[in-house]
């Protein structure tokens, strides 16, 4: 039998619906939920992912804003603009588009940028909130991955998930928020001794490395969930995923593809932060 794909990009679609609606909800009081992100230096893949937030604004009512900087920007003047911007009132959330160029500490802008504007939940704080099951802005990748488990309805209670890759920004927010689901959950790294016979135990198998081909067949649950993290370019230039989608097609139960799983929603899951980071605002302005 052949797997469900769990389509990413038709359920992103029918969140960011409700996200419009909570956007205009809000700017009914007076609140226009913003958005700004800083694209610092050339990369082509992180631009294509800026354009594709800038756009997800626009199709959901956030107002955008991009701020281009060269790559010789200092790490000062990066500084100063995240600074800037905390104490801007109109701006509701602040994302930095990552990876920066070498001269520019990844740790300081993730320290600089206010904890309540952190759409990508990457502060700290946030990531800390999430270990101790309180609210906070939750990493927009890991989040997103559950809530395709969740429209494809997925029993997480009690499965065995397993989490490949150990990242602070992907990798372990994921194991955590399976865990909260009460997820019996195993993380997996570059270090895992026989991945495979780990990989083959999981109901749930996440892929977040970067590596084709990472996830094969055979090392698949016969109807296990497979959700993909990984994006990849393969040798004629194509984006894949860390997971053998033909094969693995043959083996699971559900699965999602790349492109059109976990990227849209994660876009989807970016601008519910930002209405989340709008609404939170709006509350504390109201006291
Ligand atoms: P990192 O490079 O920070 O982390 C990769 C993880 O994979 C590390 O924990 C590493 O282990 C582990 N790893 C590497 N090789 C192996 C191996 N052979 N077997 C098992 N584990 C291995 O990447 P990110 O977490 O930032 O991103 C992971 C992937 O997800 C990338 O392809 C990225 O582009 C993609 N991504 C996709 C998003 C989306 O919207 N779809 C959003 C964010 C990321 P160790 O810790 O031991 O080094």
């Amino acid at each position: 039998m052949v797997a469900t794909v769990i389509d990413g990009k038709a359920i992103a679609a029918k969140y960011r619906i409700q996200i419009a609606q909570g956007v205009t909800a809000l700017r009914a009081q007076g609140h226009l939920a913003a958005l700004t992100v800083i694209l610092v230096g050339d990369d082509p893949a992180s631009a294509v992912y800026v354009r594709n937030k800038i756009r997800a604004c626009q199709e959901t009512g956030i107002r955008s804003e991009l701020i281009q900087l060269p790559a010789s920007t200092t790490e000062a003047e990066l500084l100063a603009r995240i600074q800037a911007l905390n104490l801007d009132d109109a701006v509701d959330g602040i994302l930095v588009q990552f990876p920066l160029p070498k001269h520019l500490s990844e740790k300081k802008v993730l320290e600089t940028i206010s904890l309540e504007k952190d759409v990508d939940g990457f502060h700290a704080a946030n990531i800390g909130a999430l270990v101790q099951g309180q609210a906070g802005l939750i990493s927009c990748t890991p989040l997103a991955c559950m809530k395709l488990l969740e429209a494809a309805d997925v029993k997480i209670e009690g499965a065995h998930a397993v989490v490949v890759g150990r990242s602070v920004n992907v990798g372990k927010p994921m194991a955590l928020l399976l865990l909260q689901a009460n997820a019996t959950v195993t993380i997996c790294h570059s270090a895992t001794n026989n991945l495979a016979s780990i990989t083959r135990q999981a109901d749930i198998l996440i892929s977040a490395v970067g590596r084709i081909n990472t996830i094969r067949a055979e090392m698949v649950k016969p109807l296990a969930t497979v959700i993909d993290i990984g994006i990849n370019r393969d040798a004629n230039g194509k984006i894949v995923g860390d997971v053998d989608f033909e094969a693995v097609l043959q083996v699971a139960g559900k699965i999602t593809p790349v492109p059109g799983g976990v990227g849209p929603m994660t876009i989807a899951m970016l601008m519910n932060n930002t209405l989340l980071a709008a609404q939170a605002r709006r509350k504390i302005s109201l006291l």
